[in-house]
């Protein structure tokens, strides 16, 4: 892979390679825009096969960030990291903290926070060599899990899609097929099940699919067939590219609401959920919630300020919703243009310098 071609498609700014020989780090972070603020994005921790597919997922991501974090009304860029190995077997006190040192190397451009593979654990240990981490444990002072409150967003997301379709945003008795029961996938459910509604899940890991059946009385179905259950609302919930060619023509739900970045394997498969008549809630934009209670941090933690900021993904999801029906574009288009008319505008403001601009 040519590096500099790849990052020259989505203009990056800037990609960073740490390594440590000791712990056999090998990180790589992706800068995508610092237009809107700092470039926050979530450290993945996860087995690519190769470094070509690391270096892919992390440019993927961290543009997907920028797009998420000017959605949100933030003032953050978008950036995101990547290590490339088994969370499980590979991941030490010291390679946690040689990424941390990288992270503090680049002094605040780039801000991290937990992703798949990593967790608030794992936070407090990097914070250990960088204030550039956020999302440490409650104990550690921090927002904690952002998880719980990614699913609080789903949940706001869902009843605008809801209020969108049939005017009302009460989702009793509304059906979801929840493909994932992670650490979102749990939480969205118990919003669901406690609001009323009928839900069946699926996870490709058995004792996901117990603990959501003995915590939530949930059904499932197999992992191959959960995109096709018949349901007003599928929330993938799981990895990226699940809507695809090859699962679009077989879905069977009325919209499309889910936690998982990068949901569309390509552009072209907006268009394909549109023409089946499909509402698709752009993963961007219903998604925001933990990076909205990370951000939080930046400004000493208010739960009930994040709180807050995390439901009005209900009213951010119905503009889109109705910009795409009133422009006849899908949804994905008019939130990409939503975010990117504010780095446009917003990003060109920060030209001028103000005073203690130069702090960190
Ligand atoms: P997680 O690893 O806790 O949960 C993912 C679950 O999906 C696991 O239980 C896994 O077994 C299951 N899974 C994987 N592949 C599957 C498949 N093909 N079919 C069914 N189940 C499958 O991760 P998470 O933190 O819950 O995040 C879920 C998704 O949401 C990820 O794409 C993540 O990037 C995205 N996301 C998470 C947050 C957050 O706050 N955690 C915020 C924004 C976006």
């Amino acid at each position: 892979m040519v590096v500099f071609d790849e990052v020259a498609r989505e203009g990056h700014e800037q990609i960073v390679y740490g390594y440590d020989k000791v712990s056999g780090l090998r990180a790589i972070i992706a800068i995508h825009s610092t237009a809107l603020g700092p470039a926050l994005g979530g450290t993945r921790f996860f087995p690519y096969r190769t470094e070509e597919e690391a270096l892919e997922d992390v440019l993927r991501l961290s543009k997907g960030m920028t797009h998420k974090a000017a959605a949100a009304g933030l003032d953050l860029g978008g950036g995101k990291a990547v290590i490339i190995g088994d969370p499980r077997t590979d991941k030490s006190e010291r390679l946690l903290r040689a990424y941390g040192r990288i992270v503090d190397s680049l002094r605040g451009r780039y801000i991290t926070a937990e992703d798949v593979g990593t967790t608030t654990t794992d936070v407090d240990v990097i914070r250990r060599e960088t204030r550039w981490a956020l999302g440490s444990s409650v104990a550690e002072g921090g927002a904690g899990d952002p998880s719980p409150v990614t699913a609080r967003g789903l949940f706001a997301a869902a009843r605008a899609v809801s209020d969108f379709l049939w005017d009302d945003d009460d989702l009793a008795g509304r059906r979801f097929a929840v493909q994932g029961v992670g650490k979102v996938g749990s939480a969205f459910v118990q919003l669901l099940v406690e609001a009323r509604a009928e839900v069946i899940v699926s996870d490709q890991f058995e004792g996901a699919i117990k603990t959501a059946a003995e915590t939530y009385g949930v059904k499932s179905v197999d992992v191959e067939d959960i995109h096709a259950v018949d349901a007003d609302f599928y929330s993938p919930c799981a990895l990226g590219a699940g809507l695809n060619q090859g699962t679009i023509p077989q879905l069977n739900c009325q919209a499309i609401v889910g936690s998982a970045n990068n949901q569309l394997a390509t552009d072209e498969d907006a268009a394909r959920i549109a023409e089946r008549g499909i509402v698709y809630a752009p993963d961007f934009v219903v998604n925001a919630g933990g990076l909205i209670n990370v951000y939080d941090e930046l400004h000493g933690y208010s739960k009930m300020r994040a709180m807050h900021r995390v439901d009005s993904i209900f009213e951010a999801t119905k503009t889109i919703l109705e910009m795409s029906k009133r422009k006849g574009i899908v949804p994905n288009e008019a939130a990409v243009m939503v975010a990117e008319k504010r780095i446009k505008d917003i990003g060109d403001l920060r030209r001028f310098r103000r005073s203690g601009d130069d702090r960190h």
